[in-house]
């Protein structure tokens, strides 16, 4: 249920509104959108009155949310949201790259590949410290060690960085040095650590597990933002199907799902989709052309020598071909799609390109 708040209510309407549903019981999360307040209800076991509500002072109207995910949900916030980490952007009407080695290896290597990356047209540098091997004994990252490179990296070239988070253990650590916090596809329903990254005021990249439905991927980020970390990337990353040609089937239909269901950004994974560097640029081609708002791609200076995913990871020349093409795919997209949106105030959000609306079986909220 969503309590939305007429245009131009006063702080204190809105925490009078706040407070009513609280006396009730459930949990009020205010939501800021580009023209009203809504408040979220949260917490409410079985339907709630939208009689208690629709008579408070400034209350415009109060109306049901029907997905289960109802903070990440469009719904509740019809103005997509832009995340600012430093000085990038990330969500519509931008297109951020993201690109380094699958594993931090030493830093003179990770100090080599970030600026190449940084002169062909990465704005951020990813880089594992702690690594999900399948295999215990494949190289599991540096550690601190990693993560201690990785903030040379940032003070070096100015780039932010993303690193992933692979247990509550290490969250603290990872959370101190990176700039956004990677949840990989084989956590995605690791509940606690969903937890531990709602608590964090540090940007969450959250990617698809590799069986994962678009609904539970929505509902693990609801667990990020129910615990007040409104800063989450969702990351598509491919499925696992019956396929052999790729390393897992990288589902580009879930960008435009996702981005009507939700106003959260979504960036894809060309590079853990393919499993093979000649599939990544034109995979990267097609994500830009079905409106992703970012790309994150293993890029290492001798790929041959690398020790984790060098099959996958772009040679430097590819990288720069990749960056090249996307941007003039973006910006297709972007004149013959985005006309009309008000993207032009860099704080924090831009209008909907348009309502949702799309029935595809999600279950219903208890609203
Ligand atoms: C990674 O990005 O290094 C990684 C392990 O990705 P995923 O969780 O998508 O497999
Ligand atoms: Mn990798």
């Amino acid at each position: 249920m969503l309590v939305v708040m007429k245009k131009g209510a006063l702080e204190e309407e809105i925490e009078g509104a706040v407070c009513a549903i609280e006396q009730k019981g459930f949990t009020a999360r205010p939501i800021p959108g580009g023209e009203r307040v809504a408040i979220c209800i949260l917490h409410n076991h079985g339907p709630v009155d939208a009689c208690l509500f629709t008579q408070l002072p400034a209350v415009k109207e109060v109306i049901p949310v029907t997905r289960p995910f109802k903070l990440v949900s469009r719904e509740s916030r019809p103005c997509d949201t832009i995340i600012e980490v430093g000085e990038v952007l990330i969500g519509n009407g931008h297109l951020t790259v993201m690109a380094g080695p699958c594993a931090i290896e030493s830093e003179s290597g990770a100090l080599e590949i970030a600026r190449v990356v940084k002169e062909r047209g990465a704005q951020i540098f990813r880089g594992g410290a702690y690594k999900p091997r399948t295999s215990p004994y494949a190289f599991q990252g540096l550690g601190e060690q990693g993560l201690k490179i990785l903030a040379k990296v940032r003070s070096e070239t100015g780039m932010p960085v993303v690193t992933e988070a692979i247990d509550h253990e290490v969250y603290d650590l990872v959370e101190h040095y990176a700039d956004i916090v990677q949840i990989g596809a084989r956590n995605m329903q690791n509940f606690s650590l969903l937890r531990r990254a709602g608590k964090s005021r540090k940007a969450v990249l959250l990617k698809r597990g590799m069986a994962a439905t678009i609904e539970e991927w929505l509902m693990a980020a609801e667990y990020i933002m129910e615990g007040g970390n409104n800063k989450v990337i969702l990351c598509e990353r491919g499925v696992r199907t019956f396929a052999n040609h790729s390393r897992n089937t990288l589902d580009l239909s879930a960008v435009p799902v996702v981005k009507q269901e939700s106003h959260l950004p979504v960036i894809v994974d060309p590079s853990h989709a393919a499993g093979f560097r000649d599939q990544v640029v034109p995979l990267s081609r097609a994500a830009v052309a079905v409106g992703c708002h970012g790309l994150i791609v293993e890029v290492h200076n001798e790929p041959e020598k690398a020790l984790s995913d060098g099959a996958q990871s772009l040679y430097p020349d590819q990288f720069f071909d990749l960056c090249r093409q996307v941007e003039t795919i973006a910006g297709i997209y972007k004149t013959s799609t985005n006309q009309g949106c008000e993207n032009d105030h860099v704080v924090a959000e831009v209008r909907a390109e348009k309502e949702t609306g799309y029935g595809i079986g999600f279950l219903p909220a208890k609203i």
